[in-house]
């Protein structure tokens, strides 16, 4: 989706990915294939560019550092090396004074004996590192034991983190050009199955103060990295009214991927336009939308009935060009646009239900 935003205002696009045939590769103008610690590779593939950006962000600081010495590398691997990490981004926020749930290190056994007895339980354990959509996490509920949960994550560095009482999630995505100009989408609601966001609707109906601290605290976040290209806070809102931080992507993030349809410019084209030195577009919405993700299962019965789903009115269909439907995998998505969040979110699962039981 980025490298089409791109190619609309005429750029280039070159491509290095651990896989053949991926969804940049297969509209790039070059596509290399290379592992991420490649650093010749690396090199080889900064040096045909002038900018260098991420869709993913647990690529080594030392990818980062090898393509900043031929390549303008924006975001900076400073922020890729806070955000991959639950560790260093909990320290990073706290030490900005933005609020996050209760937490607790977690390197040795020890620590986790004492997270336990400071965080308590409900909680959660994350692994510090190479986590995302509940991958790497175990629940601590009363009865379980924190060594065997800990066991199942290979006893890797993690974190303990109090398990919040959710009135929703919301995320905003904000955009920092290169003189510091900022705008952003959001806030948008966000609701997830399976630890895997499922639906995004906008606006989000948060309650304005809190929808104008998750606004600010983005904007902190971004100025203190002295950030460039687009960053999705993820935010959990608590039934006490709280607004915390879960965690930071450095990137378009899959909330943000309504825009393409709903905004007047999407996060794709305000990334491409941070990352190259332009003015940044106008994030308006144009109406309310919803995204409704489409993943691996719905192909679990063969190929899903397109023409049904686009058969309902004001729905778009995006499709990312995955060979492989795996259960859990995001293969694409559908956008409709309404007079209302909940019309538009009506409409679009209408249309996903509408892929595998083939009339509407
Ligand atoms: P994460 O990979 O950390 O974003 O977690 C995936 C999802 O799990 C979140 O979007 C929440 O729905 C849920 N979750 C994670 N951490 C917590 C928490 N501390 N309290 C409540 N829900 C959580």
């Amino acid at each position: 989706m980025f490298a089409l935003a791109a190619r609309r205002l005429g750029y280039r696009v070159h491509t290095l990915a651990p896989e053949h045939d991926t969804p940049t590769g297969q509209i790039a103008d070059v596509e290399l294939f290379a592992p991420y610690d490649d650093l010749d590779k690396v090199r080889q593939f900064a040096r045909g560019v002038d900018v260098v950006t991420f869709e993913f962000e647990n690529v080594p600081a030392a990818t980062a550092a090898a393509a900043a010495e031929h390549a303008l590398v924006r975001p900076s691997g400073r922020a890729l090396e806070i955000a991959q990490h639950r560790i260093r981004e909990k320290a990073f926020l706290v030490r900005h004074g933005l609020p996050v749930a209760p937490f607790a290190e977690v390197r040795t056994a020890h620590d986790l004996e004492t997270a336990v007895s400071q965080v308590g339980r409900p909680s959660v354990l994350k692994t510090a590192a190479l986590g995302y959509d509940g991958k790497g996490q175990a629940r601590l509920d009363g009865g379980v034991d924190p060594h065997d949960a800990w066991r199942t994550l290979g006893e890797r560095e993690a974190i303990l983190e109090r398990f919040v009482d959710l009135e929703r999630e919301i995320s905003v995505i904000g955009a920092r050009g290169v003189d510091g100009g900022w705008s952003y989408f959001g806030p948008i609601d966000n609701a997830h199955r399976n630890h895997i966001l499922d639906v995004s609707t906008a606006p989000s109906d948060v309650r304005p103060p809190v929808a104008a601290q998750a606004i600010d605290a983005t904007k902190a976040v971004m100025d203190a990295l002295e950030y460039i290209g687009i960053l999705c806070i993820e935010f959990f809102v608590t039934r006490d009214g709280q607004l915390l931080i879960n965690e930071l992507a450095p990137r378009p993030h899959n909330s943000g991927h309504l825009t393409f349809d709903a905004c007047r410019t999407s996060q794709f084209e305000q990334q491409l336009r941070a990352i190259c030195g332009l003015p940044l577009g106008s994030p308006d919405l144009l109406q309310p939308a919803a995204m409704a993700n489409l993943l691996g299962e719905l192909w679990s019965a063969g190929t899903p009935h397109w023409a049904a789903a686009l058969s309902v009115p004001n729905v778009k269909l995006h499709l990312y060009g995955k060979s492989q439907a795996r259960l859990g995998r995001k293969m694409g998505h559908l956008t409709a646009l309404a007079s209302s969040t909940a019309e538009a979110r009506r409409m679009v699962l209408t249309a996903r239900d509408a892929l595998t039981s083939g009339h509407r």
